[in-house]
């Protein structure tokens, strides 16, 4: 039987799925973090840990989102065949009016992050779009949409590779995860896809992030396939390689790892991995032309209330009077509570102020000093000073740490995840510090931000240079005046301790 579904009914159902995984985390998934906190033994772990399920919590009460990374809109689309269209636009375009509508929803404003002409001038397109579309047209009646907001911190560590036939994939996934770093924010999800062709691997990894987390239960009942096989096995030895959430070291780093598979051709192996992470975002609606598919809000109870407290051995900074000499004193893993005013900037803002050094110009802002916090907020709604405002993947500025260092007074910087070998070089040569934030824990950060405004390059929106003062902000000492990496030294020694002390991790 013929099915009518309208225009409005697509649109309306995208856009309440966008707004919903905003500040919803799927059950299934803050379930497995709260049990992952609960059995981490790394107290630095445990402590990323409650920041990510109490900023989930608020995120679920106040209807913000979960990261200030509001992610590209990936999209699964399956149409059955007998579906007619009461519609003058076409379904792409459908789907991205949801997505325009979401994310410029006056209530819940998201950050538009994606660029136009990505190799070119980049410009932002305003409202997220386009979405990644992919479409599936099968027998019936009705419209199943699979709805992602996938972080550009975790895409940007997806791997492929072209196996030979007779190749590990095991081998391959267990290289390949400790040069991802702790970028994509773990722990969370990989999605593997073998076979198919190069595309076909990456599409069906992506696919299988959208699968509810269930490692527990095959665990009880046993693989069953080829699939189900690997994904126990690289379960437990990814877990081993002791990366830990944020990459501090610990005995979670995966909740799940999910694996699907397609016919290949006889003399290639293509494997994909894509992470998902501490804002894992997906909802799923089906329309039967009986007007639109809203979520059904979650009972809240279903969050784990987790206290977070900064603890006594805890070290209280203020930005505004911070020294050189203060800074040298500082531990690889000291938690430190900020206080006072900090600089922002990310991509843009560096490549624009390293521009401007080469040509002798000089900056908007006087960085002698100061903290620059790497992060792109989302814009404040009601009475908020800021939207959520956790940091961004600090190696994307690696290559102009060293400029910003010894050419500006830069005093150190605020970011997610490890530093390379060359912004570690840099941070050594001029005693200097790298302090981390937990990514994914971004509306709890925005609280402690008590005041914003914008001091360089307004035309980069999101990216521009702010001035934010912060109450108490907590971050972690990752990498100390002298050159050490809590990134290095964390997940190899809870690598080893696993291993010697025999601890389960699964
Ligand atoms: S949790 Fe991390 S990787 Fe995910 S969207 Fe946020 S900042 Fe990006």
């Amino acid at each position: 039987m013929t099915t009518v579904i309208r225009q409005n009914d697509l649109i309306d159902s995208v856009a309440d799925a966008l707004q919903f995984i905003s500040y919803y985390h799927p059950v299934d998934f803050i379930q497995a973090v709260h049990r992952a906190y609960e059995r981490e033994a790394n107290p630095a772990a445990k402590d990323a840990m409650a920041q990510i399920l109490i900023n989930s919590r608020m995120c679920a009460t106040g209807h913000r989102p979960i990261c200030q990374d509001t992610g590209i809109v990936t999209v699964f689309v399956t149409v059955g065949m007998d579906v007619q269209w009461e519609a003058d636009m076409s379904l792409t375009d459908m789907v991205n009016e949801g997505v325009r509508r979401a994310y410029n929803h006056p209530d819940n404003v998201l950050r538009a992050s994606i660029l136009d002409d990505p190799d070119g001038a980049r410009k932002n397109t305003g409202d997220n779009t386009p979405a990644v579309i992919h479409y599936n047209i099968v027998p019936g009646n009705t419209v199943d949409v699979h709805v992602a907001a996938k972080g550009g911190g975790s895409e940007a560590k997806t791997k492929f590779a072209m196996l030979n036939p007779s190749d590990s994939v095991v081998d391959w996934v267990l290289d390949m995860v400790p040069k991802m770093g702790a970028g994509w924010c773990p722990p969370g999800m990989l999605g593997i896809g073998i076979g198919g062709t190069a595309e076909k691997a990456m599409q069906i990894a992506k696919e299988s992030l959208l699968d509810p987390v269930d490692i527990q239960e095959l665990q009880e009942r046993g693989a069953s396939n080829r699939s189900e096989e690997l994904r126990l096995e690289l379960y437990e030895k990814v877990n081993q390689l002791g990366i830990g959430a944020q990459g501090l070291g610990g005995l979670t780093t995966v909740l799940d790892v999910k694996v699907k598979d397609y016919p290949t051709h006889a003399a290639n192996k293509a494997v994909a991995i894509i992470p998902n992470c501490a804002a894992t975002r997906h909802a799923h609606f089906t329309l039967t032309g009986e007007g639109p598919a809203l979520q059904t809000p979650p009972n809240l109870d279903d969050w784990p209330e987790v206290a977070w407290e900064a603890g006594d051995n805890v070290r209280r900074v203020n930005l505004d009077t911070v020294t050189k000499e203060d800074v040298k004193s500082w531990q690889p893993g000291d938690t430190i509570l900020l206080s006072g005013k900090m600089l922002t900037g990310r991509d843009a803002a560096h490549k624009k102020m390293v521009d401007l050094i080469a040509k002798g110009e000089e900056l908007p802002v006087d960085l002698t000093g100061r903290f620059i916090y790497y992060v792109g907020p989302v814009d404040p709604v009601r009475d908020e000073v800021v939207g959520p405002a956790g940091p961004t993947t600090a190696t994307r500025m690696d290559k102009f740490t060293r400029t910003m260092l010894e050419q500006t007074g830069l005093l150190g910087m605020i970011g997610k995840a490890e530093r390379g070998p060359a912004a570690i070089e840099a941070i050594r040569d001029n005693e200097s510090v790298y302090l981390m934030a937990v990514g994914g824990a971004a509306y709890l950060v925005s609280q402690a931000i008590k005041s914003s405004k914008v001091l360089g390059f307004p035309e980069l929106g999101m990216e521009a240079i702010y001035e934010f003062e912060v109450k108490d902000m907590p971050v972690t000492v990752a990498v100390d005046s002298k050159g050490e990496s809590v990134h290095q030294t964390g997940p190899k020694i809870w690598q080893a301790k696993i291993k010697d002390e025999a601890i389960k991790v699964v």
